[in-house]
């Protein structure tokens, strides 16, 4: 089976590849000569553990190419499935769909046989029509069918993800459409794994409730946490005790400094719209965005506690900059919003994150300092923060950390170590939705914390 992605980014690279490894003939495609160049030098410009190494195996194969020309890509493709960006729109949040819609138009005056176009871009309810109206337009003899099929791959196992998917959901409103889909995906059906077939606009919603419903559930247990806070309570108990139901479930779960990344920012802004427009107010995904926003600043805020009030001149050591480990994807980080903050406020913040520096100083700019391992940014530190959980943080020499902070502090917006553990080690330690350990006092002793 014949298949071009258009748009090689996050999504398309690995969607094209994964296809490949299932036996399809696979050509991806984008506009920026220079991505396209590195893959063609066998260079992955993502870091997504498993990738390169799959990548590889399937150029060689011959299942796998890249090219710039949108024309030759879809030559003789039964499948054309769109992965390019949709990004918050400047000025009122919804989703930009002018890459998508640009990328429908340009395959309608290239496309001369039946093709399924299908978007795995993220895309509001109803795009897929204005699609089909864009290609009929265009080329009002063609042949083909519109089908949405959201992506829901997480960064940092996204490989395994799509290999091994929860589910497919696959929205279509023609039998032949669903006919090619169905084959597309029967190395996952053939596994077991299912394929959900509905009709596009529910296709398209479903990918918007889910994220939304996640994001939900994280801004949720991170109020818990800072009630928690405020009650002396522990938020990783109160996450197990209630996880335990099974009409809740334990994941997404996990208090932490906010949700950041490429999606949940965007789609919860993007689903408020969608609501607005249908005149179905989405009033808890407003909630949950409002809920998030304020956790950056109350997030910078107990950094600037744990400094006493005033982080002038200090010296922060921030441990990881990616929106979450094994990724080095820094869209809508808050790691990177937090160290801007604390760099606004005359602080030395000395950041360093396995992966993700590059990226992080092309939006920070020179104001926070990259350094080239994690002893030099906890050397002589006034306090330690841990933003991201990479496994190399997880498992540091945490005596070793204390003898080079100038003093033992650190905040950790993960959860990543115990609180007896710190005050054994006489670490004072911060941490989410627990009560905060004070090194100074003979038995440390718990403290209700601002932020
Ligand atoms: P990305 O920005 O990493 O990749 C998009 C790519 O499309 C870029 O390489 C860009 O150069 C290319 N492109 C733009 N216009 C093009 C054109 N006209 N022709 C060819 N290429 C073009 O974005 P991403 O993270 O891969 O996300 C893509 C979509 O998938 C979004 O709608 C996103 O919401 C959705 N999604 C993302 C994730 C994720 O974890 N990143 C997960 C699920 C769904």
């Amino acid at each position: 089976m014949k298949v071009a992605v258009i748009g090689t980014g996050y999504v398309g690279l690995v969607s094209g590849t994964c296809f490949a490894e299932m036996g399809m003939d696979v050509t991806c495609v984008d506009n920026q000569q220079e991505k396209v160049d590195a893959l063609l030098r066998g260079e992955v410009p993502i870091y997504e553990p498993g990738l390169s190494e799959m990548v590889e195996r399937n150029v060689k194969a011959g299942r796998l190419k890249f090219t710039t020309s949108l024309k030759d890509a879809i030559k003789d493709a039964e499948v054309i499935s769109i992965a390019v960006g949709t990004p918050t729109r400047a000025g009122d949040g919804f989703a930009d769909l002018s890459y998508v819609y640009g990328v429908a138009e340009e395959i309608a005056n290239n496309l001369d046989h039946y093709a399924v176009v299908v978007t795995k871009s993220t895309v509001p309810a109803g795009t897929g029509y204005e699609i089909a109206k864009i290609i009929r337009r265009e080329n009002p003899s063609l042949e083909f069918d519109v089908a949405s099929n959201p992506e829901f791959l997480r960064e940092g196992c996204a490989v395994d993800d799509f290999m091994k998917p929860d589910r497919v959901v696959v929205g279509t409103d023609s039998p032949r459409a669903q006919e090619v889909m169905e084959r597309l995906y029967k190395p996952i059906s053939d596994q077991g794994l299912p394929v959900f077939f509905t009709r596009i606009i529910s296709s398209e919603l479903i990918k918007y409730a889910a994220n939304t419903f996640l994001a939900t559930k994280v801004s949720f247990i991170n109020e818990i946490a800072d009630l928690c806070e405020s009650l002396g309570a522990d938020v990783e108990d109160v996450a197990h005790g209630i996880g335990l139901d099974s009409r809740i479930g334990a994941k997404f779960l996990k208090a932490g400094p906010g949700y950041g990344g490429s999606c949940f920012p965007k789609d919860t802004l993007a689903m408020v719209g969608i609501g607005e427009r249908a005149l179905s107010p989405v009033t808890i995904v407003e909630a949950v965005i409002g809920v998030n926003r304020q956790r950056q600043h109350r997030m910078a805020a107990k950094v600037i506690d744990a400094c006493g009030g005033n982080v002038e001149g200090k010296k922060i050591a921030m441990l990881g900059v990616a929106f979450k480990a094994e990724t080095d994807d820094v869209r809508d980080s808050v790691a990177v919003s937090i160290a801007e903050a604390l760099a606004r406020k005359g602080a030395l913040v000395a950041a360093y994150d396995p992966k993700a520096m590059a990226n992080a100083k092309k939006v920070t700019g020179p104001i926070v300092d990259y350094v080239k391992s994690k002893e030099e940014a906890i050397k002589d530190a006034d306090v330690l923060v841990l933003a991201t959980e990479w496994r190399e943080f997880c498992e540091m020499d945490l005596a070793a950390a204390k003898a080079q902070l100038k003093a033992p502090v650190m905040v950790d917006l993960r959860n990543v170590f115990s609180p007896e553990e710190m005050a054994k080690l006489g670490f004072t330690y911060y941490s989410i939705g627990r009560p905060a350990v004070i090194a100074q006092e003979a038995v440390p002793v718990l403290k209700k914390v601002k932020g």
